[in-house]
């Protein structure tokens, strides 16, 4: 085919714990990343130059080299030249309906669906593995976004072991939509304020990954127990984000307040989000906040778990 369409699903994080530095300058990082149903839709198709042209009509999201969709797509014209030129470029239309800059890996997202969509498109028949391994270049979530799913990730966020699925817990999400957190900017400042709490040998640094993955709410997971899961979420980002966008802690308030299993802020923030055992409730839950802060600027999604990363859509 000369033409693919796909769905690239947003991640949570459900845990997110800083280790320490890494040698590369990366923060050594477990965390278990969720697919949800919010998600972009990606349209590649083959034309006539060898040439990437990237479209899409939000105003946070550049169309020139610096979008991560282009890079992707560089990145495997580069790995597979003869390819490149034998089908003679590629257009990559973004459908954003992922918040940009929100801590839910939209761009990771779609690095991950043009490696995918490629692959497919070019007929190289490349592993998830190996697709992976290319997305690990692109940036740390990308990996991830590949398969999607529940899993828990540790290194910079490139290693992953999968977890069970659960696909029966739905969201409710919230974001203002002026305020953006930049990823570098929140690590940068945890550093800073927690630095010196940092585990700095190597060794000490795997056996922190290790003791992850006996972690309660890994067992929480392998137990579908929704309750434990709910109470069990952590982010060591909501030091440093919440204390500065008091609106923040204010949303994650009103969430904790509702009959919610949990809540927490996601990624690098600033979206908040909330689990339920069903979508009524979310609905309910989103009202209830809706109603408790009326602030125009404040947007809000529902979702449901999602057990895979990019697919083809329908
Ligand atoms: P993460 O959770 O992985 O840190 P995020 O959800 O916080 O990611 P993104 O939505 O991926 O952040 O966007 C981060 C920045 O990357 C934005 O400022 C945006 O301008 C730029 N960007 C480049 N390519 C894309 C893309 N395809 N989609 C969204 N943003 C992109």
């Amino acid at each position: 085919m000369r033409s693919y369409s796909l769905i690239a699903p947003a991640k949570i994080n459900l845990y997110l714990e800083i280790i320490g530095d890494r040698p590369d300058g990366y923060h050594e990082l477990a965390m278990v990343l969720q697919s949800i149903s919010l998600a972009d839709q990606i349209d590649i198709r083959s034309i006539g130059v060898e040439n990437i042209v990237v479209r899409c009509d939000h105003p946070l999201v550049p169309e020139n080299e610096s979008n991560i969709a282009y890079r992707a797509a560089s990145l495997m014209s580069k790995q597979f030249p003869d390819v490149f030129a034998q089908y003679g470029g590629v257009e990559i239309t973004i459908h954003k309906h992922i918040p940009v800059a929100a801590g839910l890996a939209g761009g990771s997202a779609n690095a991950a669906a043009v490696l995918v969509g490629l692959d497919l498109m070019w007929g190289l028949g490349l592993t998830r593995g190996e697709l992976q391994e290319l997305g690990a270049q692109l940036g740390s979530d990308v990996p991830f976004c590949v398969g999607g799913g529940t899993a828990l990730a540790t290194g910079r966020g490139e290693v992953l072991s999968p977890l069970p699925n659960l696909d029966d817990i739905y969201l409710v999400l919230a974001k203002y939509r002026k305020l953006s957190i930049s990823t570098p900017w929140a690590y940068k400042t945890y550093r800073r304020k927690f630095g010196h709490t940092y585990v700095t040998d190597t060794e000490g640094q795997e056996n922190s990954g290790q003791r992850v993955h006996s972690e309660p709410m890994i067992s929480a997971i392998a137990n579908h127990n929704h309750r434990e899961i709910g109470k069990l979420l952590h982010n060591d980002l909501e030091k440093i984000a919440l204390p500065e966008y008091p609106q923040l802690l204010k949303l994650r308030e009103a969430f904790a307040s509702e009959n919610v299993l949990g809540a927490m802020m996601s990624g690098s923030g600033p979206t908040v989000f909330a689990l339920t055992e069903s979508q009524s409730q979310a609905e309910q839950v989103k009202a209830a906040v809706k109603a408790k802060i009326s602030d125009p600027d404040l947007e809000f999604w529902i979702a449901q778990f999602n057990s895979s990363g990019i697919s083809i859509a329908d």
